[in-house]
């Protein structure tokens, strides 16, 4: 017997990948029609010289446009990094731990975590606040902040997408500049850089595809690395050199830029936190209603962008993953630190994406009672 499949256009299934995920379609459509030639420069963009006229413009437009659509302050410059998300794990404390030799983080997941581990290479590091013992199900509140004084920098991540939960406000850290790891949920909403010492996100969840990350720096922040601190992890070079000190990643640039043209369309940060809230709703109204599936996370810390579930039983969840496969639902399976499900519903994930899979899972209730 055949499935039913729920294809979108283009034989394109729902693809719930936590990253690199879903691009929005008329981003790829658009790149596909300029692959082979670039506006007339007889060839593509992965084949242009970084220092060309043609790719400076992809460049700059690119800079100008994220700056705008983040409303990104004068005082922070925004650098494009190789080595995604994990690099900036050892370049935030190279960079900026010598002001005190101290670091506060909050370890409200894996790659807080992560972050940590990396830090304690190079400084004097406090937990500001822990969540571990409860599984990371919940985001601390101020008042559990524990940030010292003399802290050089205090360190949160803003969605954890692994666990489901995403950081309802922005810490009062009583002047410690705040760096914050918003690889998940970067661009869902407005944000108010403004506040942060440092903003970061690996691009490949709502911005481009994998191989780079957004650093939106306060400039005053810079020039104070380690010595021996690598020169392209080295913040004041890479803003001296534009993001140009060698070849940058030309072609995820290119696609970012391509998606910010997406989002422009979609009434920028506002239009796409309209729809995540829409569509993170249809998802943990069902959850709160059904009798098989619950939400891992607790309600105040539940992310927009990666909704973990599970039914309490391991077998069943296997099942789940499975039969949602067969039916053109992709990548459901729960990270393998954590089990379960996990929906992760980015920008790019059309709303009719979320309302079949809510579908889905009430018909996969009613058989398995
Ligand atoms: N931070 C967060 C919040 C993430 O979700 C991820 C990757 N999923 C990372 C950091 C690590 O990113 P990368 O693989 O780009 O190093």
């Amino acid at each position: 017997m055949d499935m039913v499949v729920f294809f979108m256009a283009n034989d394109r299934i729902y693809n719930f990948s936590a990253g690199p995920s879903m691009l929005p379609l008329p981003v790829l459509e658009r790149a596909a029609s300029e692959m082979t030639n670039y506006k007339g420069s007889g060839m593509s963009v992965m084949e242009m010289s970084h220092r060309s006229k043609v790719y400076q413009e992809i460049f700059d437009e690119t800079k100008a446009d994220l700056r705008r659509i983040l409303s990104v302050p004068d005082t922070h410059e925004i650098l494009f990094m190789q080595g995604g998300a994990t690099l900036q794990f050892a370049a935030i404390p190279m960079n900026l731990i010598s002001a005190t030799g101290k670091a506060d983080y909050a370890v409200t997941g894996n790659f807080a975590k992560l972050a940590m581990k990396e830090a304690k290479k190079y400084g004097d590091i406090h937990i500001a606040a822990s969540t571990e013992d409860c599984s990371h199900t919940r985001i601390p509140a101020q008042s559990e902040l524990d940030v010292r004084a003399d802290a050089s920098y205090f360190y949160y991540c803003a969605n954890n997408t692994i666990y489901g939960t995403e950081w309802k406000y922005v810490p009062d850290t009583h002047g410690v500049p705040i760096v914050c790891d918003m690889s998940s949920d970067i661009m869902s909403k407005p944000v108010d850089i403004s506040r942060y010492g440092i903003v970061y996100a690996g691009v490949q969840k709502n911005m481009a595809p994998a191989g780079m990350a957004v650093v939106m720096i306060d400039r005053s922040l810079a020039g104070h690395e380690l010595p021996f601190t690598p020169t392209l992890m080295n913040y004041q070079t890479m803003i001296d050199k534009d993001s140009m000190y060698n070849t940058p990643p030309c072609y995820t640039i290119y696609m970012l830029g391509l998606v910010l043209k997406w989002v422009d369309s979609m009434g920028g940060v506002a239009g796409m936190e309209k729809l995540k809230i829409e569509r993170a709703k249809i998802l943990y109204d069902y959850l709160e209603d059904s009798k098989l599936f619950k939400a891992a996370a607790e309600p105040e810390a539940r992310s927009d962008m990666n909704v973990t579930f599970r039914t309490g039983d391991e077998e069943l969840d296997a099942k789940f993953v499975k039969e949602s496969q067969a039916a053109g639902f992709s990548n459901l399976k729960g990270h393998r630190a954590v089990g379960g499900m996990r929906a992760s519903i980015y920008n790019a994930m059309p709303i009719e994406g979320v309302v079949r899979l809510r579908d889905f899972m009430k018909d996969f209730e009613a058989h398995n009672q």
